[in-house]
């Protein structure tokens, strides 16, 4: 009986500290469409107003409950679909879970929930526990989980879902939606759905074969490249020819921070900790510590040099994603409705504008950026531009087919090549002056 309790103790005391190491997650929300955007229209509701009410629901909810909550939007406010993920992976949030209504042909009703088709794990296990929770707390009919490739699950750097709570179109449908009854259920549901996905933690990428890279980062040297897959899945070292030299990590949602620190060393982000991973495949803990570096904290872009903070933005807009210029006389960030700024080490800013994506040029003179429009679903427009400090309002278009959909460009360290990501493939091109010439895709060897 004694040795049972002690047993029982030793039990409860493990369990707590389980517990305990268990985090809550972060959880950015995205009420879809927005500003100039309605979204699927239908009984005198637009789905941009109901998708914003169910997200501030659910943000109270999981505020009440004591989770960091961050939002794309939380009004009436345009916001492009690079921008929501750029935020969200940049604030490193740990879930995002996308709201939507649905539309077709007036008669076709229901909820349906999706994850991304090579998603993790953990977002395969969300849009299950949530989507029956949504079912039962709407009356709806059941569409069942689904895969697709939406933006907004695809891009984001963390397991992510979009709900399609019902059809916006339908009358009976949208009865419930146009109830701020049923709209509140729809947010408790979400969170549910939520909690019931966090049991089981750990985050594998479902399908390793996907072969939809992003993200293509330039050695120090320029003869190689560093790229993840769709979701940021893995690191892959991937030479100027296409062959995949390395396979340095095929976990998911580990590539958003990674970078180069040497010609055969890298450095990336796993469960907020930081790793030092060499080409010959041995890793170790990293420590973060730099004289000067620039962080966002509750939307603002701070400074810290030597351990002292100075804020850099005075608010307007949520700003994320800093970088500091090779030279650490500049910054640039992105501002979610703003888009692209650079400031002074003292906060004297210029507008860029519409842009997300920014990386320096190594001589510090310029950014290349990407420019996107979409249509609140998928990205319908891209393109690379160029900017140089000295003349901001200057723009060159590197990529002229707007069509290629290049995202996430980096220019090599001697400033003659750039790369970028297009639909899933890799491009490489010489830079020269304000233009690009040969640009070729990187025909990747698996
Ligand atoms: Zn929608």
């Amino acid at each position: 009986m004694k040795l049972c309790t002690v047993f029982l103790l030793t039990i409860c005391l493990v369990m707590a500290g389980i517990y305990v190491t268990q985090a809550q997650p972060s959880v950015c929300i995205d009420a879809g469409h927005g500003g100039d955007d309605s979204g699927a229209v239908g009984h005198g509701l637009l789905e941009k107003s109901i998708n914003l009410d169910v997200a501030n629901r659910f943000h109270n909810l999981l505020k009440n409950a004591g989770y960091t909550v961050y939002m794309t939007r939380s009004s009436d406010k345009t916001v492009s679909l690079s921008s929501r993920t750029s935020y969200a992976n940049s604030v490193g949030a740990g879930r995002f879970i996308s709201i939507h209504c649905n539309a077709f042909n007036q008669s076709a009703h229901g909820t349906e929930t999706y994850c991304y088709t090579s998603g993790s794990s953990t977002s395969f296990r969300m849009r299950d526990k949530t989507q029956p929770q949504m079912v039962a707390a709407l009356g709806t009919y059941d569409r069942g989980c689904k895969t697709a490739g939406f933006y907004v699950i695809k891009y984001t750097n963390m397991p992510a879902i979009l709900a399609e709570l019902a059809f916006i179109d339908n009358a009976g449908d949208a009865a419930k939606l146009g109830d701020a009854g049923y709209r509140q259920k729809a947010a408790e549901a979400l969170k549910r759905g939520l909690e019931q996905s966090r049991e089981e933690e750990q985050t594998r990428s479902s399908m390793q074969r996907d072969s939809y890279y992003l993200a293509p980062r330039f050695s120090p040297d320029g003869s190689k490249i560093l790229a993840s897959k769709a979701g940021y899945h893995g690191l892959y070292i991937i030479s100027l020819a296409g062959e995949v030299v390395r396979t340095l990590s095929d976990e998911a949602h580990v590539g958003y921070q990674a970078q180069w620190i040497a010609n055969d060393q890298i450095r990336y982000g796993k469960a907020d900790a930081l790793f030092t991973a060499t080409l010959d495949g041995r890793v170790a803990r990293a420590n973060d510590r730099q004289e000067m570096r620039v962080f966002a904290e509750n939307g603002e872009i701070w400074l810290e040099t030597y351990g002292e903070r100075q804020q850099l933005t005075n608010s307007g807009d949520i700003y994320f994603n800093p970088s500091l210029s090779p030279d650490n006389k500049h910054v640039v960030y992105e501002g979610i409705e703003s888009g692209i700024h650079v400031c002074t080490l003292t906060g004297d800013d210029t507008v860029i504008g519409r842009g997300n994506h920014p990386a320096w040029l190594p001589d510090s003179k310029g950014l290349v950026f990407d420019v996107t429009e979409d249509d609140g679903q998928e990205i319908t427009a891209s393109t690379i531009a160029l900017v140089l400090l000295e003349s901001s309002q200057n723009r060159f278009a590197l990529t002229t087919d707007s069509m290629l959909l290049a995202q996430r460009a980096c220019v090599s360290a001697d400033g003659k090549q750039l790369v970028f990501d297009a639909r899933g493939k890799l491009f490489l091109a010489r830079l020269h002056g304000f233009s690009i010439r040969n640009c070729q895709e990187i025909k990747i060897v698996e």
